[in-house]
């Protein structure tokens, strides 16, 4: 059976599989290429330009002029702007066929491109729009007879390295405030997920970005994205992805000491009192976890629920986990979708398996769905302690953990004893234990009552090692300017 056999969503064309440089979609130097595949069958869905050190150093170049001389260096704010706000008129017309691309590539329910992601996406270009002519410095009363002020001005180019949970909206996060501010992009799509990225390169220029403002290189992470990274050119990356890989950008960043952005990896703490409106708090929890089959960076995968209420709150959710579809992404019931590929299967059913191992009970799920397509059961462990490797590591599937707790003070000091700090949340009627934990909780967002609220305006990163700045917002537009002083002597006197 095809993916979209029981779909009114029909298959969507393929229009752009090759590396954008300047207004150009070309093969690679090297003339490799690599399958991007389909999670629900593991079929290949088409083949796509694997770009390397050389194709990096050609979009760099591009880049570079671009930034340098040509239409965009000169372009007036408000211009830059209005080409923000046709690109995201492109996307809404080509809505549908985006949100099936999506689906298609990543394996997340069609539901879920259509209703989250592509809303997200065009709200955030449009967003950014609205700031590019309103980025302005201050004047400066300093001492003596001069005139001081400050300008923001683009970094230059800027490399952006993205993974394969969100692709659409991990262009439009990076994107929107990199444009809106002038700079000029290289950007590396996950190798998982490289169509929908293409697909917006391509619509950009359709809108009217100047060429060489947006470069798109697919490939690997250790040959293009490195290659990105060590380029002396390059001013700047923003890397959203693993920990890991984070350290080792780092490092390859070091040598020609690039400003660095970063949107990490979380064990996101969900604290549910027995003084919760229980049913939002289940749904709630329900959806801070399972949401893009677990395949977020918040995820609520650390879910402390207070003891007097542990075992009815379990209960609901077992019951509600049953409820949940899994299968198809083109059907419009479907609320789980497949993990994105092998390696992420294997590792979410190795987790599982250590989860039991250590001592945990599996009270739902614990298998995969099938035998074809990288499908998980919604999985479900109490009996989590602190210690256990599913209580401390990021499993990014659909594996929740549910911890016992008895007090404020003790859930606080455990909550925030990891290494990572991206996301929290706090289910309760009292005021101010919802405000006692809104302050300790050492971690970038903390949702009260409500979970994975995202909006464009609010900004949105890790404390520790969950990043290093902040996306979205105002916030987010400091990633991407230098603060020039100027100092001009009057000598009027
Ligand atoms: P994930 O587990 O989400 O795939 P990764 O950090 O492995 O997280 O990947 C996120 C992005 O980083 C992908 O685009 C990947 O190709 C890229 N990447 C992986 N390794 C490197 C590296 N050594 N240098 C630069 N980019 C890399």
């Amino acid at each position: 059976m095809s993916t979209t056999e029981l779909s009114p969503f029909s298959a969507p064309e393929i229009r752009q599989t090759g590396i954008l440089i300047g207004d150009e979609f070309r093969p690679s130097v090297s003339g490799k290429t690599f399958s991007t595949v389909n999670p629900a069958t593991e079929d290949v869905i088409c083949e796509v330009a694997e770009g390397d050190a050389a194709d990096v150093d050609l979009a760099v170049r591009a880049a570079r002029m671009a930034f340098e001389s040509g239409p965009w260096s000169r372009m007036d704010a408000r211009d830059r702007g209005r080409l923000l706000n046709r690109l995201a008129d492109l996307l809404e017309k080509n809505f549908d066929e985006l949100a099936a691309l999506e689906t298609l590539d990543n394996g997340k329910p069609i539901s879920d491109s259509r209703a989250a992601d592509l809303p997200l996406v065009i709200d955030c270009f449009r967003y950014y729009a609205g700031w590019a002519d309103k980025i302005h410095g201050n004047t400066i009363p300093i001492r003596g007879d001069y005139f001081c002020y400050t300008r923001r001005e683009p970094i230059g180019v800027c490399g952006q390295i993205i993974p394969w949970n969100f692709p659409m909206l991990m262009v439009a996060w990076k994107w929107g405030p990199a444009l809106a501010t002038g700079n000029t992009i290289v950007m590396k799509p996950a190798e998982q997920t490289p169509l929908t990225c293409l697909r917006m390169a391509e619509l950009a220029l359709e809108a009217g970005f100047p060429p060489g403002v947006i470069n798109v290189v697919p490939g690997y992470g250790p040959t293009a994205g490195a290659a990105l990274v060590r380029h002396p050119q390059v001013d700047k990356i923003a890397f959203t992805g693993e920990g890991l890989t984070a350290k080792i950008i780092m490092r390859d960043a070091a040598e020609t000491l690039k400003r660095l952005t970063f949107e990490l990896g979380g064990k996101s703490p969900n604290i549910v009192f027995a003084d919760a409106d229980l049913d939002a708090a289940v749904a709630g929890a329900e959806f801070g976890l399972f949401f893009n089959q677990g395949q977020c960076c918040c995820a609520g995968s650390r879910l402390f629920v207070e003891d007097s209420v542990h075992d009815e709150f379990v209960e609901r959710m077992i019951a509600r986990i049953r409820d949940r579809r899994v299968g198809n992404p083109f059907d419009q019931d479907t609320r789980q979708g497949p993990q994105v590929d092998q390696a992420q299967f294997d590792r979410i059913l190795r987790y599982i398996d250590r989860g039991r191992a250590q001592g945990a009970e599996c009270v739902a799920g614990g298998r995969r769905v099938g035998d074809r397509g990288y499908f998980v059961e919604p999985t479900v462990f109490t009996d989590v302690t602190d210690e256990m490797d599913i209580a401390r590591e990021e499993i990014f599937g659909p594996v929740m953990s549910i911890l016992k707790f008895s007090d404020l003070n003790e859930v606080s000091r455990r909550a925030n004893n990891t290494a990572y700090g991206l996301a929290a949340a706090v289910w309760t009627r009292d005021v101010s234990k919802a405000h006692v934990l809104s302050r300790d909780l050492r971690a970038g967002t903390v949702w009260v009552n409500c979970y994975d609220v995202f909006d464009a305006a609010a900004p949105f990163g890790g404390f520790k090692m969950s990043g290093i700045g902040r996306e979205l917002g105002e916030a987010g537009l400091a990633n991407y300017t230098e603060l020039k002083t100027v100092t001009m002597a009057l000598n009027s006197r």
